[in-house]
């Protein structure tokens, strides 16, 4: 680890890519095995371990100050000075390197490999002696140091804390350079193998090509980045473009290795257990081995429901037969990350998009999200009309992709764009109330609310049905039915706010908070104004109805 150490810093003291590249490519290049070469590829990522492995270190700041304590016989004092003066555990706890207290009988230095096997090993302690152990692992480490700067780093790979400013793209230069291989195979070969240490070895021996996909070790996720609405859409005009729904679920890739099928969730985490059905579905339902992306949603048949149902799954790692049938989810597949042998990742979306069609999925749970491309020379309105049609099929918003963009794993880049509306919301009072249909029939669930205008008076601005829960609805049914309004007062609300005969008038008392997606000039109300796709957020017994909102914030919040 001396010579890793002696490249690591001299990395971190040039700030110039090319001269980080060549040190590091020299140094790969000088490793005289495999098993040096992988465990150093890796340490440079400041992760001693794959990308997609499990193993963690958890070694605490404790246990490697007493591990540093037991082997160099640093004090407390000692090291709290050079913790402060170096902010950096590492470069603190270095300094105090001394001729460990106990030589063993021979020493051999510490070469990457052998320093893997510890790591290893520390991260398979488990149990109640796991820290002892640890730490006794950290010492052996330690100990065989043989400059203040190895120690350096040695502590600072047990931390993960390797600061020298190498992106995991520069390593793949280094690799490349290394051992004369073009970049772009070494970036697909670690893409595929999420496994930074194996792909330096295959450079080596001339296997990239054959680096085989990872089934079963999640990749990170394509982001897209926020489109202003309202806005004129520059971005769109210039280049092609594949326009989606923006599906409101949950982000899940799902990976099918032959009967294996396993998901996982925007964090990486498996969520298999918690989806069966899907699980089911994938094994059944398709041929080959893939990797695929894509958003699990609540659906009624071919409906999707609301984010709201699907969250009543959210919190199980396991689900009951009940919830099974009573929250029934599809996954909307919008990519194909890897078919077969072949890793889709840098072909265009067009080509991807090709892959998933080949796929014909379209049963109840998995389907395959529909698409078109944006025509050349969209307007503003045209925009638009595609995202309320999105929002009458109960979905956010769009997603705009780029037909010529490779899959860019973590990046929120401009390859992908998504538009949503940000909510505002009102402050209205319920002025009538009218029973409800099906499964609320016997409940006044649906409310009619008023804001204020220029003089104090009330004045109607919508309706809806929505957002509250079942008890809510209930105890507000008690409430209303106490308190209608009795004639003659009644007739003259009818009059004036203009009710339907269904609607019952109620006190003006109840607080509700509204959201909506857009306010319009309507002439359904006497006010003047509509909402368009109104829901109950929440009640706000904290307000009184003096201080519900007025004409005047809608007037300023019309498009
Ligand atoms: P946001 O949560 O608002 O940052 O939006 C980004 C999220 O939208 C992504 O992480 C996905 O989970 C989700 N999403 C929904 N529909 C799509 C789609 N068609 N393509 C990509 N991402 C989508």
């Amino acid at each position: 680890m001396k010579r890793f150490a002696e490249a690591a810093e001299a990395i971190a003291q040039t700030s110039s890519k090319l001269a980080k590249i060549a040190i590091l490519a020299e140094y790969l290049r000088s490793l005289p095995s495999d098993a040096d070469l992988a465990a150093a590829a890796r340490f440079f990522t400041g992760n001693p371990f794959p990308q997609r492995s499990e193993s963690t270190l958890a070694v605490g700041g404790r246990t490697l100050v007493a591990a540093a304590q037991n082997v160099w016989g640093v004090t407390d004092a000692e090291l709290a000075r050079g913790y402060r003066a170096s902010g950096d555990l590492g470069a603190a706890l270095a300094q105090y390197l001394r001729e460990p207290a106990d030589l063993g009988l021979f020493r051999a230095p510490l070469t990457p490999s052998a320093f893997m096997a510890i790591l290893e090993e520390i991260a398979q302690s488990r149990g109640a002696a796991a820290n002892k152990r640890r730490q006794i692992l950290v010492e052996r480490a330690l100990g065989a140091c043989e400059s203040a700067l190895e120690a350096k780093y040695v502590v600072k790979i047990v931390t993960g804390e390797l600061r020298i400013g190498l992106r995991e793209g520069l390593i793949v230069d280094g690799i490349a350079e290394a051992f004369s291989a073009p970049v772009a195979d070494v970036r697909r070969a670690a893409m595929a193998a999420g496994d930074i240490g194996a792909v330096a070895v295959a450079a080596k021996a001339g296997t990239l090509a054959s680096v085989e996909i990872a089934y079963g070790a999640p990749i990170a996720f394509m982001l897209a980045s926020p489109l202003q609405f309202g806005s004129e859409y520059k971005d769109l005009a210039a280049q092609s473009w594949l326009v989606e729904d923006k599906y409101d679920g949950v982000r899940i890739q799902a990976h099918k290795d032959g009967t294996e099928v396993r998901l996982f969730s925007r964090r990486l985490n498996e969520t298999s257990a918690a989806w069966p059905e899907i699980v089911e579905a994938l094994r059944a339902q398709i041929d080959a081995d893939v990797i695929l992306d894509g958003e699990i949603v609540a659906v009624d048949g071919e409906k999707i429901l609301p984010f709201r149902i699907l969250q009543t799954r959210l919190q199980r790692k396991e689900v009951s037969e009940d919830l099974l049938r009573d929250v029934p989810v599809a996954y909307v597949v919008f990519d194909c990350l890897a078919r077969d042998g072949a890793f889709l990742l840098d072909e265009p979306l067009e080509a991807r998009r090709e892959a998933l069609a080949e796929l014909r999925l379209d049963s109840e749970r998995l389907r395959s999200a529909p698409w078109n491309a944006l025509e050349a020379g969209s307007t503003q309105e045209d925009v638009h009309d595609r995202f309320e049609a999105a929002r009458v099929r109960g979905n956010e918003g769009l997603v705009f992709k780029r037909t010529d963009a490779p899959y860019a794993p973590g990046k929120r880049g401009k390859w992908w764009l998504k538009l949503k509306r940000e909510l505002d919301t009102v402050d209205a009072v319920v002025v009538a109330v009218e029973w409800g249909h099906g499964k609320r029939a016997n409940v006044l669930s649906d409310y009619t609310f008023a804001v204020r205008g220029e003089g104090g008076e009330l004045l109607v601005i919508g309706k809806a049905y929505s957002g509250l829960t079942d008890a809510e609805i209930a105890t507000m049914t008690e409430w209303f039915l106490a308190h209608r309004l009795p004639e003659p007062e009644a007739s003259r609300v009818y009059e004036e706010l203009e009710l339907a005969r269904s609607e019952i008038p109620v006190e003006p008392a109840i607080v509700v908070e509204i959201a909506f997606d857009v306010v319009h000039r309507s002439t359904l109300h006497k006010s003047g104004y509509a909402l368009r796709f109104p829901r109950i957020v929440r009640l706000r017994d904290d307000k009184s109805p003096a201080e519900i909102d007025t004409v005047g914030k809608l007037a300023h919040l019309l498009p």
